[in-house]
């Protein structure tokens, strides 16, 4: 089994760490090469120049870029991914991208003779890190069968949930479900200050009840200390939350929470928080 891997980013970068980890080769393409350097002296596999020469000889090659743009720049263009596969070789997306991105690449991927997973992720930094990453796939069964082993080794659960693009539909979902959760817990959390409770009792004994979270357990002591730099990018989150609100428009479905959250978010990178992490929505209560 020969493995490539596309953009060695946060995420992208201790991924490829763990398949190497794993026993299987994997050859690595960063546009900045010096990260591809780094990333062979640690981890001691190969790289190359183009995406389409790592891709060469794979069987599976996989990819996490930023956004939907960015995929078709290191699949599909002039020396994508695509065009240095060999048949039948299976091409899995992890960028949190469109649905109809992952349904073209489909397409675009079978009349080449390949094979397409669209299989974005959660789980932050840490989760990639760790090796402990959710994964939300779509595509067809056999083909997720074959890719399985690789995604195994980053991730403590995956699932085929549909056809091209019902990963990123369920990673839309996911985002939406933060949306809410972050922006309940800012306005808790500023609630209870200007009411003078202690912060830390407060969710000690909260975080024990129905309103405990993912976001409360892992934020409130950053967000108390109004630190923002531990994790998913604002300037992300309005990038996926851009293409939930595009579904749901085309869907006919109202999403209130998320239009009001997505300019919320507006509001925290035109004050300089694009790299912030999204517990930062506090701010907008609490800074001037
Ligand atoms: P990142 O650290 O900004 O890394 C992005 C990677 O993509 C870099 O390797 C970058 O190369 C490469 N890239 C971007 N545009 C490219 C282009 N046009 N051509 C070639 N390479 C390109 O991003 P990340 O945090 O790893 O996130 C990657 C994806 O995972 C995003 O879709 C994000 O929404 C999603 N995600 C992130 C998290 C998280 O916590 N960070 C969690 C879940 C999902 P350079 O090194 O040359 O810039």
């Amino acid at each position: 089994m020969r493995v490539a891997f596309i953009g060695l980013g946060v995420m992208g970068y201790p991924m490829a760490g763990h398949v190497q980890k794993s026993g299987t080769s994997v050859c690595v393409y960063n546009r900045t090469t010096k990260k591809a350097e780094e990333w062979c002296k640690e981890f001691g596999g190969e790289m190359a120049d183009t995406p389409s020469l790592a891709a060469k000889d794979c069987d599976v090659v996989l990819v996490c870029v930023g956004n939907d743009d960015d995929v078709r720049q290191v699949v599909t263009g002039a020396e994508g991914a695509l065009k240095g596969m060999k048949d039948n070789a299976i091409l899995v997306d992890h960028t949190t991208a469109s649905a109809s991105l992952a349904r073209e690449l489909q397409s675009e991927s079978a009349s080449q003779g390949k094979r397409f997973l669209d299989a974005p992720v959660s789980g932050g930094q840490a989760g990639a890190e760790n090796g402990a990453l959710t994964v939300m796939i779509g595509g067809n069964e056999e083909t997720y069968n074959a890719a399985k082993p690789i995604i195994d080794t980053y991730s403590k659960f995956n699932k085929l949930l549909g056809p091209a693009g019902n990963g990123q539909l369920a990673k839309a979902a996911n985002q939406i479900c933060i949306a809410g959760v972050v922006e309940g817990l800012a306005e808790a959390l500023h609630f209870a200050m200007k009411a003078g409770l202690n912060g830390e009792d407060l969710i000690e004994t909260i975080s024990k009840g129905a309103a405990g979270s993912w976001q409360m357990e892992n934020r409130y002591q950053t967000m108390l200390s109004d630190e923002y730099e531990f994790g998913f990018a604002v300037d992300w989150m309005r990038k996926d939350l851009g293409i939930a609100l595009k579904e749901a428009r085309r869907n006919g479905v109202e999403m209130p929470l998320v239009e009001m959250v997505d300019e919320f978010y507006s509001e925290v990178q035109k004050s300089g928080g694009g790299r912030w992490d999204t517990s930062s929505l506090l701010t907008r209560y609490t800074r001037e």
